[in-house]
């Protein structure tokens, strides 16, 4: 083994793949991964729908583990100090970990509402443990509050109800998916909750919450108090980069890592970043954008390793192109591409809401991104357009 040290900081999505990808291209040296879980890593995704649903165990949720003997995994150990100028991170045992090459995949972790702790009947939905604590706590046929109604607490709520619970779910917006899936997406998913039971509030909050003999109470911002079994608390995710505070490592105002198109943090050719917390410049939109979906994640890891290890010549822009979906009462939403709130959406297949659905956004005039329902088999085909469209043009936004 050679002298030289590559340390990657989060071991999921990202972390995981940046490890394969300097096992792949024969990095000679040692790698150590930095893991605050205790878990090996897992397939998140499947939390809010498998793993919640109980379809899937824990083991099958289990992804796979770059192993190696080059390879060192301190699991449940979290980074809380980096040295720049010396090459260090610290661990919160105290540990200094030195590196040549360093690797941020730290993701993201979710938003807390204020004044709303969590406990015995209050979850969010991030880790395994929080998806254990959701089942043991939930009574067959009992009610779950959710709150927030983003891709995530739909997740939830569409499971819970397919297992037979009874499901109320706030927002305080009106259009709550609308910044994930367009406004016809928006309109779909809202009418699938509805016609399978899920009791929506929209335009309504929660300002307090109080446990109340087996359960819960909810006081919501119309006045109306509202009991259930348990809360489950989805109101999205922030970069888990607090800990960069200070450190030379520049974070935009979302705390996103500020990184140049080659994933390389400004100012530094020996630091990357990769996944949920990564704001790159992205060729296809010309300017800062972060993703946090697991296929950008996995690409990034292994673009961001690659860069990091190659001469300065050989280092080349991060173009993926973003794709995600989710699963909402039975049909498979895919996103491809990027769309922003001015975008304009219109239907190039099917019907809103039914299955063969296939929806356009564009930007500036120009294709930038499309919505498949119960689709996957055209995926590859509009995949082909993004694509034509953007060699044609290389900065939609
Ligand atoms: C419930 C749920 C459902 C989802 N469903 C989908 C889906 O259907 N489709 C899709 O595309 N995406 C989905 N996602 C998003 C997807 O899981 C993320 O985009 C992906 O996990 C990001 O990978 P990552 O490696 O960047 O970060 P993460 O998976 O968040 O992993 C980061 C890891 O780094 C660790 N870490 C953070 N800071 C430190 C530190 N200082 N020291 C040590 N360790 C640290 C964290 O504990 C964590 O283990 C879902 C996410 C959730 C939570």
């Amino acid at each position: 083994m050679s002298t030289e040290r590559l340390v990657v900081v989060g071991g999921s999505a990202a972390g995981a793949s940046a490890v394969q990808a300097a096992l792949s291209e024969g990095f000679p040296g040692r790698i150590d991964v930095i893991s605050r879980d205790r878990s090996a890593p897992y397939y998140r995704p499947g939390l809010s729908k498998q793993f919640l649903g109980g379809a899937w165990g824990g083991q099958r949720l289990a992804q796979r583990v770059p192993q190696a003997e080059t390879v060192f995994w301190h699991s449940g150990a979290g980074a809380t100090e980096l040295d720049l100028q010396r090459g260090v991170v610290r661990l919160d045992t105290g540990d200094p970990v030195p590196f040549d090459h360093l690797v941020l995949a730290g993701g993201c972790r979710p938003r807390r509402l204020h004044g709303l702790p969590l406990g015995d009947r209050a979850f969010e939905v991030h880790r395994i443990e929080d998806v254990v604590g959701i089942r043991a706590a939930l009574p067959q046929g009992g009610h779950a509050l959710v709150v927030g109604a983003g891709l995530i607490g739909s997740e939830v709520a569409s499971t819970l109800r397919a297992g037979g619970s009874r499901v109320t779910m706030v927002d305080p917006a009106t259009a709550p998916l609308l910044p994930a899936l367009g406004p016809l997406g928006n309109e779909a998913c809202l009418r699938w909750h509805r016609a399978n039971g899920v009791s929506l509030l929209l335009g309504v909050g929660v300002s307090a919450l109080s446990r109340h003999r087996d359960g819960i109470v909810a006081e919501l911002t119309s006045r109306d108090t509202l009991a259930a079994d348990i809360v489950v608390v989805c109101v999205g995710v922030r970069p888990d980069t607090e800990w960069l505070d200070g450190s030379g490592v520049p974070l935009l105002d979302d705390g996103g890592i500020d990184c140049d198109a080659r994933l390389l943090v400004r100012g530094s050719d020996v630091v990357a970043a990769a996944g949920d917390a990564a704001s790159w410049v992205s060729p296809r939109t010309g300017g800062n954008v972060r993703v946090e979906h697991w296929l950008t994640a996995v690409e990034q890891g292994a673009a961001a390793v690659r860069n990091l290890l190659a001469a300065p010549d050989r280092r080349t822009d991060f173009g993926g192109l973003p794709m995600f979906w989710t699963e909402q009462h039975g049909h498979l939403v895919h996103g491809l591409g990027h769309h922003r709130p001015g975008s304009t959406w219109s239907v190039v297949e099917g019907e809103v809401g039914e299955p063969g659905m296939v929806a356009g956004a564009s930007t500036q005039g120009r294709i930038s991104g499309y919505l498949l329902v119960d689709a996957a088999r055209r995926l590859g085909h509009y995949r082909q357009q993004l694509l034509a469209a953007s060699d044609s043009s290389p900065t939609v936004v």
